[in-house]
């Protein structure tokens, strides 16, 4: 079965990346939901945070090490918020895992 995100990893669909390596991708949020909203995903197909395996635990690790450096490259300052959706009950929509980066706002609590 096709994957979006496996798509946009393979330029099958154009994306507004903004951070790559070998294993992670991070692109602009085609709804952004603040003024700034990205997606980091591993390039690697996993379907979510379920499935996780212990032999992706450093390729998860990427992720956060790509977001820290997102964050310095763009001078956020004031903070953000990363929110991984798991499943129907988490409001996932897209089955590859990824983190959503949300900035430049203030961010209210609890969520909806
Ligand atoms: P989820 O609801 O699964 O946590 O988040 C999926 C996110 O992917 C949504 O915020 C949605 O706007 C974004 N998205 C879905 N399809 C595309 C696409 O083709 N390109 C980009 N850049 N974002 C997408
Ligand atoms: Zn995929």
């Amino acid at each position: 079965m096709g994957c979006v995100f496996c798509d946009i990893v393979n330029n099958k669909i154009k994306s507004e990346k903004i951070y790559e390596d070998e294993d992670v991708l991070a692109f602009k949020d085609v709804e952004p939901q603040a003024p700034v909203h990205f997606l980091v995903i591993p390039k690697k197909h996993i379907k979510s945070l379920n499935e996780v395996k212990e032999e992706d635990f450093k390729l998860i690790g990427k992720i956060f090490s790509a977001i820290q450096k997102i964050i310095k490259d763009l001078n956020i300052k004031k903070g953000f918020r990363v929110i991984n959706n798991c499943g129907e009950d988490g409001g996932q929509t897209v089955e590859h895992i990824h983190f959503h980066i949300l900035a430049k706002r203030k961010m209210s609590w609890p969520p909806g």
